[in-house]
């Protein structure tokens, strides 16, 4: 994904954003708006089922005491009293023929004839006026004596007052979408904040090559700034490897120079003395085991860089400990007696381990040569072989120099020499191509050494 695409995509993403998090307040809005109304429409029904119900029972005892005498004198008196005259009532008889019928002068527009020609009457309807704006709400109930008591009231005081809220509701719409958008504007850019930033630092990566541009991690502990804090963890990592693969370019090219000066030198003196035989012989000789030494640190470089690619090609099989072992302090046995230097082993002699037998022999062979050559004479060398759980573990401990706690890390590098390592042979390829073998087997290796003392290697392999 190109630079140039990101940045064209950047407006859109910040106008999309926008219009989500406009889009998303405007219907929350709009949704309390409208519960609101509802709530509100519903308890004002409410209240006037209420009010209808309550003048129902009172038209409905007075009725029952006194008959309809009883009923007209009821509203005779509430008029006199100066009560709002807004009930409707009308009584009717079992065929539902008008017998009495009172209703306020405003409602002259309904069309009260209409109850009349109704064939079932259910205990709550509405009936509209002829314009059909204003609604009167009816309660039914049927007396003893098969009559029909109704009651009614007007619905436009509360029409009245929701048409108000929408009227309100409306108003505040436009304020709303405003609100929104400019609300949305502000926290789309705050989202995308991060984001701008992590391009910028991008930017300034491909335009300088400066590979110390960070992007900035704000304290927020969101998701965008664990991308910020993974992508400058990434720039950590890629810096570093950059740097190891120069080092270890610049190494390889200064341990590749001399052997080459070397052999220039070497053959320069064979040209010079073709005359006599035998230095030109000695010549050649020098000539082949500097050559042979070039191929070899080829050689070990690449299986390290195999090894560490995960390409390297392993033939696992079980193999036996013990021989093993017996054929690698065989193998050490001169040079170690050479320097009055004991080796001993210790291992459970049925213990078997799956791995590649001539890549593990490598490994361990490296390991035990480094403790033979950093042993002083009269030192002592023990390798020891387990079960450890899963793991096979194998110890390689020798009582030499030791290592000073600063180098320990830098003992894996390639071409890393202990500054007191230098009057040893070596190429400082060694424990790097051992790491690698056993990483590419699956397993670790440890060390733990102290300066004068000596030092410990644990190499854990799966069983
Ligand atoms: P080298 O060819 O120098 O032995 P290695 O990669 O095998 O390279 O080891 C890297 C460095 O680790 C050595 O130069 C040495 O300083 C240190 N080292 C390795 N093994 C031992 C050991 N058994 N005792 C002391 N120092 C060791």
């Amino acid at each position: 994904m190109s630079l140039n695409f990101l940045s064209r995509c950047r407006p859109h993403l910040s106008l999309r954003l926008t219009l989500w998090f406009s889009l998303i307040f405007l219907l929350a809005s709009l949704t309390v708006l409208g519960m609101a109304y509802y709530l509100l429409a519903t308890s004002l029904r409410q209240q006037d089922r209420e009010s209808i119900r309550t003048a129902l029972q009172e038209y409905q005892a007075q009725y029952k005491a006194g008959k309809l005498i009883a009923l007209r004198n009821a509203i005779k008196f509430e008029r006199a009293a100066g009560k709002p005259n807004i009930f409707f009532v009308r009584l009717a008889g079992p065929r539902n023929q008008t017998v009495f019928l009172h209703f306020p002068e405003q409602w002259a527009d309904f069309n009260l004839q209409e109850l009349e020609r109704m064939a079932t009457i259910p205990a709550w309807f509405q009936l509209r006026a002829a314009q059909e704006e204003e609604v009167l709400e009816i309660a039914t109930v049927r007396l003893p004596d098969n009559f029909l008591l109704q009651v009614g009231k007007d619905t436009s005081a509360r029409e009245e007052l929701l048409e108000h809220f929408r009227r309100v509701a409306f108003g505040v719409t436009i304020p709303l979408i405003i609100l929104g958008l400019v609300g949305g504007k502000f926290l789309a850019g705050r989202t995308l904040r991060p984001i701008r930033q992590l391009i910028q630092t991008v930017q300034t990566i491909t335009a300088t090559g400066m590979m110390t541009a960070r992007a900035p991690v704000g304290p927020a502990r969101d998701e965008l700034a664990e991308l910020a804090r993974l992508f400058n963890q990434m720039l950590d990592r890629i810096s570093a490897l950059l740097d190891g693969m120069r080092e270890t370019l610049d190494n390889v090219a200064h341990d590749l120079r001399t052997p080459l000066t070397r052999l220039r030198g070497v053959a320069e003196t064979a040209l010079q003395a073709q005359e006599q035989p035998d230095t030109c012989r000695a010549a050649l000789a020098d000539c082949l085991e500097e050559a042979e030494r070039l191929s070899g640190l080829l050689t070990i470089l690449m299986d390290i860089a195999e090894a560490e690619a995960g390409t390297m090609k392993l033939r696992l099989e079980t193999v036996p400990i013990g021989p093993l072992l017996a054929d690698l302090v065989d193998l050490y046995r001169y040079v170690a007696e050479d320097k009055q230097i004991s080796i001993t082993t210790n291992y459970p002699p049925e213990l078997a381990v799956t791995a590649d037998a001539p890549r593990l022999r490598q490994a361990l062979a490296n390991v035990l040569d480094n403790a033979v050559k950093y042993t002083p004479p009269g030192g002592r060398i023990t390798v020891t072989a387990a079960a450890a759980g899963a793991w096979r573990r194998f110890i390689i401990a020798d009582t030499g120099v030791g290592i000073p706690p600063a180098d320990l890390p830098k003992i894996w590098d390639r071409l890393y020499r202990g500054d007191k390592s230098r009057s040893q042979r070596g190429l400082g390829l060694g424990l790097s191509l051992v790491k690698a073998i056993v990483t590419a087997h699956g397993g670790h290796i440890e060390v733990a050494s102290e300066p004068g003392q000596g030092s410990r290697f644990d190499i854990y392999l799966p069983g």
